[in-house]
């Protein structure tokens, strides 16, 4: 596979050239790459997930960007089967609904559709829907299961196919995607092109604020490639014809920022969620550049007492394997010093069992082989599902395992309660 790596000059949201690192991260591999070749998976290259700030509009995002055919194509996530979102999705049909109030037969767009989770339910509410998926694999699994879905990379000649083909859409939503595309001009101007007139475009993205309170340093990875706040969004989407009328925070994610917004000059007015958010933000400073230089300095002090902490047990002889071969698992293991220490990373998995990771060369072995192995230390790499992974270890524990979390404090979990390490 050829990657191309361009570093981006400006501001994702601005254009402004006044753009500063903030967060220094160690450089990880891309995506989820699990092979039994392990000398590939070992030389896999590596590449800079380092934290930038705009000084001109607050946004903080990445600058080195991968091009979208190595990031997308090949992506195999089904969203309808991870934990939750079934639950979320239902949520936020119910929450548009309610807000759009749509007509029957009202065309409904999703913009990174995934498998079509979100669309079934407006299907089954009497709307038109359309899907606009990258990812092949997941795009053809949609189509097969009824909800129609371009496989594609969303961009402005296609919105204009899709409005010319299919009309105006009364819904666009666009979930997670505001947080995994390079150029977010081009998206708000497709919106702009495919939206009716009093249509609303509802986006997801995890949210600033949360990944800073959270410590949520499993969440920075090449396809995360802006860390979204309300107050460069206004401004952002002002400039493209759009008015954003509501923000609310929603805890998918560890912690999300869900925005509604009309056609600039629409009708509805601006909610308070929105005003009381800006008001939140302006009193955290989350734009300044201090606010994210601070989070730095807690990111590199947390990563040097966990360092210090796992090599100390190494050299006392200790066994420490990972627990869940999850996206986040190359990002923890890089940022936390944790090469060379984890053993072999548990996980149940089929296409990943027996194979070694990306990046490390840690092999992957089946959750079952937790008891009969019995590792000193088991460090949790699947971060979201930190308490179910505990609940469910219970033998575990009692034989006298203990559990390392490493966000947002890191700490030891014994049969007896936990300590900070
Ligand atoms: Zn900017």
């Amino acid at each position: 596979m050829n990657v191309t790596v361009i570093r981006r000059q400006t501001c994702r949201l601005c254009d402004s050239s006044s753009i500063e690192r903030v967060v220094e991260l160690q450089p990880i591999p891309l995506s989820e790459n699990y092979s039994v070749d392990r000398t590939a998976v070992m030389n896999a290259p590596r590449y800079p997930v380092d934290v930038y700030m705009c000084s001109d509009c607050g946004h903080v995002q990445q600058l080195d960007v991968i091009d979208s055919k190595s990031l997308w194509e090949s992506y195999t996530y089904f969203s309808g089967n991870a934990k939750g979102m079934p639950e979320h999705f239902q949520q936020m049909a119910d929450k548009i609904t309610r807000k759009s109030r749509p007509p029957e037969n009202s065309l409904v767009i999703d913009i990174g559709s995934n498998d079509g989770s979100l669309l079934k339910l407006f299907k089954q509410g009497g709307c038109r829907v359309l899907g606009i998926d990258p990812a092949s694999e997941v795009a053809a699994q949609a189509n097969k299961s009824g909800i129609p879905t371009i496989p594609s990379l969303m961009s402005l000649d296609l919105a204009r196919s899709i409005r010319e083909e299919h009309g105006p859409a009364q819904i666009i939503c666009a979930f997670n995607v505001f947080a995994h595309a390079d150029d977010l001009g081009e998206i708000a101007e497709c919106v702009r092109t495919m939206l009716a007139p009093d249509g609303l475009f509802f986006f997801e993205a995890q949210y600033l604020m949360d990944i800073i309170d959270g410590m949520l340093i499993a969440t920075i990875f090449h396809e995360h490639m802006s860390h979204h706040s309300a107050a460069p969004m206004v401004k952002f989407l002002d400039r493209h014809g759009l008015e954003l009328i509501a923000a609310d925070r929603a805890p998918i994610q560890h912690g999300s920022l869900i925005g509604m917004v009309q056609l600039k000059g629409g009708k509805r007015p601006v909610e308070n969620s929105l005003e009381n958010l800006l008001k939140l933000e302006d009193e955290r400073n989350l734009g300044e550049l201090e606010t994210l230089r601070a989070f730095d300095a807690k990111v590199q002090r947390l990563r040097q007492r966990t360092t210090e902490f796992v090599k100390k047990l190494k050299n006392e002889g200790a066994t420490i394997a990972g627990y869940g071969a999850a996206r986040s698992g190359p990002t923890l293991i890089a940022q936390f010093g944790l090469a060379g220490v984890i053993d072999y990373i548990l996980d149940d998995h089929p296409q990943k069992i027996g194979k070694f990771e990306s990046g490390d060369g840690i092999p992957v072995i089946a959750t079952s082989e937790l008891c009969a192995r019995q590792p000193d230390y088991t460090v949790i790499l699947a971060w979201v599902h930190s308490q179910k992974i505990i609940e469910s270890c219970q033998e575990y524990l009692d034989k006298g395992g203990q559990f390392i979390v490493l966000c947002p404090e890191s700490r030891v979990i014994g049969k007896d309660g936990n300590k900070p390490i």
